[in-house]
Parts: structure tokens; C-alpha cells; sequence
């Protein structure tokens, strides 16, 4: 059989520990046997990163704004233990901030749903998709232990020396006092990215915050959601059949529980952090979550939401077998390439990942999969896998389809 051409490179960013051994295999079993792979190439493993004073990290990055769409296996986040390890010059940074700081975008997370893993919340039918705002709020605080008795101010200084001043509180005692901020700009990115990614997805998209008691801070979202909507999306969203949903936070959370799922949640930086750990844990689990950082502009990072299991890499190096699930970083893979063949119009690369993605899920609700499912699914007879054969039989039932 012939295989599939591409005509422009997804961008590679390979990383660290068990998913990197899985990488290999996968590319190896599932990809490269059926597309003839177009991609760029670069090593973000921790070691690279260090022999190239992590300059690999902005340059993948920049090739992912060049191209548009890049994979990426999940990557160490040094610290004090792995600085040791690793023998490294520099603490450097989680490589995936770097990337979401070059390409201003937004992550979104998915569980992926098979018959046999049932979410702990029974109405829930269809995926969730939570979208977490990655800029500023309680992230980017300043703090006060207050000692003692004294007037608490909230002051701004303009350029030109106008001064905005707000009394906070009249301390008597001690306390505590915290300062936040976030920026226009960055707001607006956030929505736009979620209302393309609800676009792309054809999925309603939810948005809520506090606006009632917070009417300065938490009401600028709100509005600057509703404007982009208003101006830039209402029409292409009502054409797709779509919905853009406001609502305040504490209600979202009730019609979450009672809801059959199928939607976008989008979040602030706090509600989305909270938000997600409850979302993936209730879906089941981590090894079946999915992650894509959207741009405003339109690009987008494809990868697993997990990381890289060192648990089993210290295993895997001791020549013990290991049941990795590699889920999440095959369904990276088909995310990328089904957009690289949406974007340059190549139907056969958007057919593949379809059917890749159907061959992972048809193979776990035959009954083969890795440890970590096996423990928590509802189907019997379950035959557990290591790594490999778990790929292998993926491959086996991707050929009879
Ligand atoms: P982790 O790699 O997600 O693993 C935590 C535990 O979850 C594992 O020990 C394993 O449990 C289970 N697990 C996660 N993924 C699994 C999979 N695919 N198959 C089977 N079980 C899975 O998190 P971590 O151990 O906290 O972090 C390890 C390294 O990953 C760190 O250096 C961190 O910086 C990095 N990290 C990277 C990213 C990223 O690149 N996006 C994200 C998070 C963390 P059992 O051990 O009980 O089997
Ligand atoms: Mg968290």
C-alpha cells in the first residue's frame, strides 16, 4: 500500500524518559508505516536542552509558529533532584511555558471516552473540554503579611502621574492582603482562542466567572468575552449551530454535574487549574487525557496531558517489563496530523488519524490494554499488555479496519 504523502512538516518536539521510549515505538508501529512523515525535528530531551542552553526549546517553538502545527512528547521540568541527575548548567524552565509564552496560546484538555472506563459522573455521555486562561490572576500575586494596625491602599500611578487610589481595608490587627492583575490583551487572546477552538471542535463553548462580587475585575472578562463574540464570532457560530454560553461560576459548576458533557469550558487561571485536576479524575484517568495549546492566530501544539512517567522509566532502565498507556500520545499524533491534512486539504492524513484513533479505542474495548485501565475499567476478561504489544495489538486492529 502506498503511503501517505504530506506536503508540509508537522514540527517534532521529542522529550524525556518512558514517553520518549514510547515515541519511538509509536512512530515506528502506528505512523511511519502508513504516512510518509514530513516533519522538522527537535530534541527537546532534557539532555539537548542543556547542551543547548535550551535554545531547542525557542526554536521548536518558533518553527511551530512558522508551520503551525507541532507534537510534542512530554518533557522533565528540572528541578533541585534533576538538576543532580542530569548533571545541569541551569534550573531551566518547564519547556511547555516557554512554548506558551512564544505562541500567547491557550491549553485545552480533553478526556478521551471508551466503553469499559465510565466516568464517576453518570450523565456525563461526551467529553469535557476544559480551557484554562494561563495568564496572571492569584499567578502572578504580590502578597502581604500584614503585622499590625495600619490602612491597606490600593494605589495605581499612571504615566503621566495620575494616581487611582482605593482603600483596601483599615487593619487592626494582623492579616493578610494580596494584589492582582491581569491585562486586556491577554484576555482577549484567551477568548479568541476559545472561540476558535469551539469553531474548530463544533462544540458550545461555556465561559464563567464571579462577576457579581467581583464587578471590576471578573466583569472585564465577561465583557471582553462578549465583545470578541459579539463583533468577530456570533455569525460563524450560530452558521456552525453553536452556542456561547455565559454564566456565573457557582451555576456553571451545578449544570456541569447535570450535564451530558460534549462542550468547552472555558476558565480562568484558578477555576481552570481546580477545574481540571476534577475533570480528568472524574473521567478516570490521566493516562487518557489529551492537551492541544491554541494560538490566537491559529496554530497549535498537540501533546499528552500527562508527563513522563518516571516511574516506569526506572523500570524500563532496570530491564523490568512496563504497562505504560501511550493513549495520549498517539491521540497527539492523529490531533496533529488530522490538522496538518485539514489545513494543506489532504483528506487521506484526516481519514488516517480517524482511523488510528478508532483502532486505539477498539482495541481497549476488546480488552487489551495497559495496567493502569485495567484496574479501573468495568470490562471483564481484560487481557493486560506492556508497552509494546499494547502498540502492536493498536496496529493489529488498525489493519483489519
Ligand atoms: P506523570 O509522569 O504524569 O506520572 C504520574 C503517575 O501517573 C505515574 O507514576 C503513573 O502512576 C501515572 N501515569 C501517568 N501517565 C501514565 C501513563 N501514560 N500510563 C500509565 N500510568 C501513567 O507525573 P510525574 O511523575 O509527576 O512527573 C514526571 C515528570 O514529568 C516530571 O519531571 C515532570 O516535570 C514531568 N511533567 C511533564 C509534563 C509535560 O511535559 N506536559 C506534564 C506533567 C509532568 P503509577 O506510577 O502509579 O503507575
Ligand atoms: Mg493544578
Amino acid at each position: 500500500m502506498e503511503k501517505i504523502r504530506m506536503t508540509t512538516p508537522i514540527v517534532e518536539m521529542d522529550g524525556d524518559e518512558m514517553t520518549r521510549v514510547l515515541w519511538k515505538i509509536i512512530k515506528d508501529e502506528l505512523i511511519c508505516p502508513y504516512v510518509d512523515l514530513k516533519s522538522e525535528y527537535y530534541d527537546l530531551g532534557l539532555e539537548n536542552r542543556n547542551a543547548t542552553n535550551d535554545q531547542v526549546t525557542i526554536d521548536s517553538a518558533n518553527a511551530n509558529k512558522k508551520y503551525g502545527v507541532a507534537v510534542k512528547c512530554a518533557t522533565i521540568t528540572p528541578n533541585a533532584a534533576r538538576m543532580k541527575e542530569y548533571n545541569l548548567k541551569e534550573m531551566w524552565k518547564s519547556p511547555n511555558g516557554t512554548i506558551r509564552a512564544i505562541l500567547d496560546g491557550t491549553v485545552f484538555r480533553a478526556p478521551i471516552t471508551v466503553k469499559g472506563i465510565e466516568p464517576y459522573v453518570r450523565t456525563w455521555k461526551k467529553p469535557i473540554t476544559i480551557a484554562r486562561h494561563a495568564y496572571g490572576d492569584v499567578y502572578k500575586n504580590v502578597e502581604i503579611d500584614v503585622p499590625g494596625p495600619g490602612k491597606a491602599e490600593l494605589l495605581f500611578t499612571g504615566e503621566d502621574g495620575t494616581e487611582i487610589r482605593e482603600t483596601v481595608f483599615e487593619f487592626r490587627g494582623p492579616g493578610v492582603l494580596q494584589g492582582m492583575h491581569n491585562i486586556d490583551k491577554s484576555i482577549a487572546s484567551f477568548a479568541r482562542s476559545c472561540f476558535n477552538y469551539a469553531l474548530d471542535t463544533k462544540q458550545d463553548l461555556w465561559f464563567a466567572t464571579k462577576d457579581t462580587i467581583s464587578k471590576k475585575y471578573d466583569h472585564t472578562f465577561k465583557d471582553i468575552f462578549q465583545e470578541i463574540y459579539d463583533t468577530e464570532y456570533k455569525e460563524r457560530f450560530e452558521k456552525a449551530g453553536i452556542v456561547y454560553f455565559y454564566t456565573l461560576i457557582d451555576d456553571a459548576v451545578a449544570r456541569v454535574m447535570k450535564s451530558e458533557g460534549g462542550f468547552i469550558w472555558a476558565c480562568k487561571n484558578y477555576d481552570g487549574d481546580v477545574m481540571s485536576d476534577m475533570i480528568s479524575s472524574a473521567f478516570g484517568s490521566l493516562a487518557m487525557m489529551t492537551s492541544v495549546l491554541v494560538s490566537p492566530d491559529g496554530k497549535y501544539e498537540y501533546e499528552a496531558a500527562h508527563g513522563t512517567v518516571q516511574r516506569h522509566y526506572y523500570k524500563y532502565l532496570k530491564g523490568e517489563e512496563t504497562s505504560t498507556n501511550s493513549v495520549a500520545t498517539i491521540f497527539a499524533w492523529t490531533g496533529a496530523l488530522r490538522k496538518r491534512g485539514e489545513l494543506d486539504g489532504i483528506p487521506e492524513l484526516e481519514q488516517f488519524a480517524d482511523r488510528m484513533e478508532k483502532a486505539v479505542i477498539q482495541t481497549i474495548e476488546s480488552g487489551k490494554m495497559t495496567k493502569d485501565l485495567a484496574l479501573i475499567t468495568s470490562l471483564e476478561n481484560v487481557t493486560v499488555l506492556n508497552s509494546e504489544d499494547f502498540i502492536r495489538a493498536i496496529r493489529q486492529t488498525y489493519e483489519t479496519l
